[in-house]
């Protein structure tokens, strides 16, 4: 539930220089289900899908960028290319006529994992406001 999502991100004890587990996935030392990629972005399915369309964008390099919220003007261009991506990948996956893009920052958003990433949404009647 909520709660106890809100408790496991808050629990979350992050060191921003850590690595995370997308390095892995960017490093190809672990699977993952890749539907888009670029020089500079990398998009694969989420292992736990909220809906039918269930896809993170990342930059390949975190490069301070732990989260949105830790964003400066120097990532400016990077942010603009993952929001590109993801509508990239909506078209691939056939969901571009209805499709939700979700940031979640910090232990308030329950946010997981400390290397920025757009959720990619869709393939379901998405409702409003997002709990
Ligand atoms: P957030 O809670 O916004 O930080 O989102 C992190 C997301 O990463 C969650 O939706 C997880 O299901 C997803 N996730 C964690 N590990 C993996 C993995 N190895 N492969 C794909 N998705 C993952």
């Amino acid at each position: 539930n909520n709660e106890e999502a809100a408790a496991k991100a808050a629990a979350v004890n992050f060191d921003s220089e850590a690595p995370t587990i997308f390095d892995k996935i960017i490093n190809k030392e672990i699977p993952a289900s890749i539907v888009y990629e670029d020089e500079k972005v990398l998009a694969f399915r989420d292992i736990n899908p909220q809906a039918p369309v269930h896809v993170l964008v990342i930059p390949k390099l975190r490069d301070g960028l732990t989260e949105l919220g830790k964003a400066d003007s120097r990532h400016a261009e990077i942010l603009g290319q993952l929001l590109y991506a993801a509508k990239t990948v909506a078209e691939k996956e056939g969901i571009v006529d209805g499709f939700r893009v979700v940031i979640n920052n910090g232990p308030g958003a329950c946010q997981s994992v400390y290397h920025l990433h757009l959720h990619v949404l869709g393939g379901r009647q998405m409702s409003w406001p997002p709990v």
